[in-house]
């Protein structure tokens, strides 16, 4: 089983309140492969709602208690984006996921490149908080540009 970032199979669940649908994920869910879920609403936070990102790290800093989320209103969100994770953590365990396509730069669901925390749309390498704590678990994570090579692979 595969878990997908909701948005990527079609569900508006960005921070705008908008999806980022991809046709060829959200066939995954067609054909029982995969499961969808999104760490920021498993975590108790609404849609719409504001922008976060990590500042001060990664997703695996903010795991470790030395990097914070925060919105662009200053709001601290670490415990809800914490939580998050380890929801996606419990639904991978229950549907025995080895895999997941995960939204590329979100502070969730980033697997390659996060915002820097400057709320300046500038990017840098590194994983979201819930991506962080998916591959410490051992499962390996794709996102929407590098998924054909995980498809290659369980095909
Ligand atoms: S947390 Fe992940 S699944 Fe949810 S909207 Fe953001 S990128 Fe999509």
């Amino acid at each position: 089983m595969i878990l997908i970032s909701s948005c990527l199979a079609g569900l508006a669940t960005t921070y705008d309140g908008r999806d980022n649908y991809r046709e060829e994920i959200a066939a995954l869910l067609q054909q029982g492969k995969a499961v969808l879920v999104c760490p920021e609403q498993l975590g108790g936070l609404p849609t719409p709602r504001p922008p976060a990102e990590i500042v001060g790290g990664s997703g695996a800093d903010v795991l470790d208690g030395k990097a914070k989320v925060l919105t662009n209103d200053h709001r601290d969100v670490t415990a809800e984006f914490i939580r998050g994770a380890e929801q996606t953590l419990k639904i991978a365990r229950t549907v025995n996921a080895k895999y997941a396509i995960l939204k590329e730069s979100s502070p969730s669901c980033g697997s390659t490149l996060i915002y820097d925390g400057t709320y300046s749309k500038r990017k840098q390498p590194g994983f979201g908080v819930t991506s962080a704590l998916l591959r410490r678990s051992g499962i390996e994570v794709y996102s929407e540009a590098n998924f054909k090579s995980l498809l290659d692979k369980i095909n």
